[in-house]
């Protein structure tokens, strides 16, 4: 069962026949995870969630709400950012290198920097900059678009879709080492 949680968000909630009491922790997907005892009445289980709030943010160290409203505002920034920059490097980069794209779009996945589609409908293409970049040295930034921009020529990671990124950033290597030091997610 998922609960709605005001200040936790989903909340998965299992009945365990083998749990005695209630316990608390954080699922691979960040979410709240709660295990109770396999026979516990659901109002029952909110009630435990009601009262636990405190040791679940001190025993789990969630972000308190304040946190995630620091977090929900430094994103927004960065957004506002992203937007006005982003797609004005990704068209300098382009024109530089000669590469023609026909959409862009700013993502905030948390896993990746960027990508680049082709519709199978028309053929037209679409280049995504994680909003991520907005906190990257300016060199790896530039990386990320020219590594979307040879996607262009090449839908893969084949030897000559490298060779390529390698034509307009000799240093690509290094910058990919470097980017793993970062995470996309804000
Ligand atoms: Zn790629």
């Amino acid at each position: 069962m998922i609960i709605q949680d005001k200040e936790f968000g989903e909340v998965i909630v299992r009945k365990n026949a083998l749990s005695s009491h209630v316990k608390f922790s954080v699922s691979t997907s960040g979410r709240l995870q709660m295990s109770v005892p396999k026979y516990t009445p659901d109002f029952l289980v909110k009630k435990y969630l009601k009262s636990s709030r405190e040791q679940i943010r001190s025993k789990l160290n969630l972000k308190d709400p304040s946190t995630q409203r620091a977090r929900d505002a430094k994103k927004k920034i960065l957004m506002k950012q992203a937007k006005e920059y982003l797609p004005y490097r990704l068209k300098y980069l382009a024109d530089k290198f000669g590469y023609e794209y026909d959409n862009f779009r700013v993502s905030h996945a948390s896993t990746r920097w960027g990508s680049c589609t082709r519709h199978g409908k028309d053929g037209s293409t679409t280049i995504s900059l994680n909003i991520g970049l907005m906190q990257v040295p300016e060199v790896l930034r530039d990386y990320v678009i020219i590594h979307e921009l040879a996607h262009l020529n090449h839908m893969d990671h084949s030897s000559s879709f490298w060779a390529e990124v390698g034509e307009h950033d000799p240093k690509y290597k290094f910058h990919r080492k470097k980017l793993q030091m970062f995470s996309p997610g804000v």
